[in-house]
């Protein structure tokens, strides 16, 4: 459908967002808690399901929880939410027993980076230390499954860095509750079924299933894989990123917990002969898929492996209770996130395996873009969707490489581990970048802007966690050395001063969170 009305300067008041998935909510509560002068409805439909998967966090959750008003305690108890402090890596390197990194939320020490790589590859030729055990004393918290912080600690205080494993379904529930009783969002339950479209490409109204016309300034589109505004009624294509990262499939699976269980304080990322199996610890359940590349292993096998996986990692599991769920993924982004009067958020704007779980923070930085740029009227929208636009394919560049680089310094013989390596599929960056690592260590030079989502700090966990070799290094390296020694000192400290993830986690108590949100 199309519609003409000449309206540049009118002010942008009223934000539509479709889709009641976890971006659609974020993205509602953030606008209305950053932006209350905003009209702000979200429209999902009744029939069509949430991706329902999305467990894994990044710490930037813990600024945007506090942002929109919710505290930490009714976030975990009503989320099921537990304590993340990273991603620890099985299997990447050889498959072996002993082959296992991890990539911490806690940077290193100040210092040099250079001269406290060097101080590391001295201790580690003397007695093998794992590059994040000597960084951070989040490693020492990480293998006792601790918590990052004391119940004594004000809500989202932490030692260490941190952020949360959650239950997706739980989330979204969460969020809408907050938006729509705390912050006045507006929610249409109803399926979009049309557009209206002015012929510069900008959106005036959406057509709901029974015919009414939902009209606004702003759109957002968190409509999932669909993508129905930005992709089906704007026609901005997509960048398919699979010629980088192959996995395209995952079987999911929820396992129930024994009361009293340890919870892993890291997401567990254990690679197999076509991909990976990720493994969250909730305090009821566990969460647990196999991601994998169908040109490189059927559903079958896919099945098997994820089977064999839940037999060893969670013993007594009953294994004839489980159902797999199939998810098949594109692997990609937009050519153009924000388009005319329509921003992509969530699953439309793109997605990429979730090896280091950057889906959700996406969303999060897209709102933060978008909030604190927000468009006065018609007249800036395209200045500031330029903008936004630029932004977020750097980004969306950047995370396609730093996944990428998980697979470089594997020396696993596999069809699909030697195809993840062959350069044909490394993006030049990243080839380039890896030549100059052999010579340096990573460094903000590497990674100019103020808001990088993976910073030299995590290339280094992942290279030098893999195995990948220190470069020559002939500086002084004695303040490093005296940095490193407070690390150790403070992981003895810390793993005899944190609780553990669970204790903490029972600590908090559901009753009265509740009764504050009927
Ligand atoms: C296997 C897998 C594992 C993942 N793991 C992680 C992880 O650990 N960490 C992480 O950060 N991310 C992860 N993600 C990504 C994460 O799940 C998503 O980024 C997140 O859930 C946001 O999804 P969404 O809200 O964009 O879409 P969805 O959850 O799909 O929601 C789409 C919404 O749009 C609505 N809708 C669709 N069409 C219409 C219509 N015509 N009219 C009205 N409404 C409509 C639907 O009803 C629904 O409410 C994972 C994804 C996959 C596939």
């Amino acid at each position: 459908m199309r519609y003409d009305r000449p309206d540049m300067n009118t002010e942008i008041q009223r934000v539509i967002i479709v889709g009641g998935g976890t971006a659609g909510w974020l993205s509602a509560c953030l606008l209305a808690a950053k932006r209350p002068e905003l009209s702000v409805t979200l429209v999902e439909a009744p029939d069509i399901p949430t991706i329902g998967v999305g467990e894994g966090t990044w710490p930037t959750m813990r600024a945007t929880l506090a942002t929109i008003g919710i505290e930490e305690s009714e976030f975990v108890a009503c989320c099921d939410a537990s304590f993340k402090q990273g991603s620890r890596f099985d299997g990447w390197v050889t498959g072996d027993a002993d082959d296992s990194y991890l990539h911490p939320f806690t940077p290193p020490p100040p210092c040099a980076t250079e001269a406290l790589v060097a101080a590391w590859a001295t201790r580690n030729a003397a007695r093998p230390l794992p590059f994040a055990d000597a960084m951070t004393a989040q490693a020492a918290t990480v293998a006792r499954h601790l918590a990052p912080r004391q119940a004594s600690m004000p809500g989202y205080a932490g030692a260490l860095n941190y952020a949360y494993h959650l239950d997706a379904g739980k989330f979204a529930a969460l969020l809408m509750r907050h938006a729509t009783c705390r912050l006045g969002v507006a929610h249409l339950t109803t399926r979009i079924t049309d557009v209206v479209m002015k012929p510069d490409g900008n959106i005036v109204s959406l057509v709901a299933e029974n015919g009414s016309a939902i009209s606004g300034d702003l759109f957002i589109d968190c409509s999932g894989l669909a993508g129905i505004l930005i992709g089906q009624h704007c026609g901005v294509g997509w960048v398919d990123r699979s010629d980088v990262l192959f996995n395209d499939s995952a079987l999911a699976v929820q396992v129930p917990v024994l009361p009293g269980s340890a919870i892993a304080s890291a997401t567990i990322a254990t690679a197999h002969q076509a991909g990976w199996i990720w493994d969250i610890g909730l305090p009821g359940r566990r969460g647990i898929g196999c991601i994998y590349a169908s040109r490189f292993m059927g559903d079958d096998a896919a099945r098997a492996v994820l089977m064999d996986y839940v037999a060893q990692a969670v013993p007594g599991a009953d294994l004839s209770a489980l159902s797999p769920r199939k998810i098949s993924f594109p692997t990609g982004h937009r050519e153009q996130f924000w388009y005319g009067n329509c921003l992509a958020v969530g699953l439309s704007a793109g997605f990429l395996e979730p090896l280091e779980a950057s889906a959700i923070v996406m969303i999060e930085l897209s709102l933060q873009a978008l909030c604190a740029n927000f468009p006065k009227s018609q007249a800036t929208m395209t200045i500031h969707a330029d903008r936004f636009n630029a932004l977020f394919r750097y980004r969306w560049d950047r995370i396609v490489e730093f996944l990428k680089l998980h697979y470089l310094p594997s020396k696993r013989r596999e069809p699909y581990w030697l195809a993840q390596r062959d350069p044909a599929h490394v993006p030049p960056r990243l080839m380039a970048l890896m030549a100059l690592w052999r010579d340096q260590p990573p460094s903000e030079w590497d990674f100019p802007q103020a808001h990088e989502i993976f910073p030299a700090e995590s290339h280094a966990y992942v290279l030098y966690g893999m195995g990948f070799a220190p470069p020559p290094f002939s500086g002084d390296s004695a303040e490093a050395q005296a940095r490193l020694d407070e690390v150790a000192h403070r992981s003895r400290a810390l793993a005899s001063a944190l609780p553990t993830n669970r204790s903490l986690l029972q600590h908090a108590s559901v009753e009265p969170v509740l009764e504050s949100l009927s």
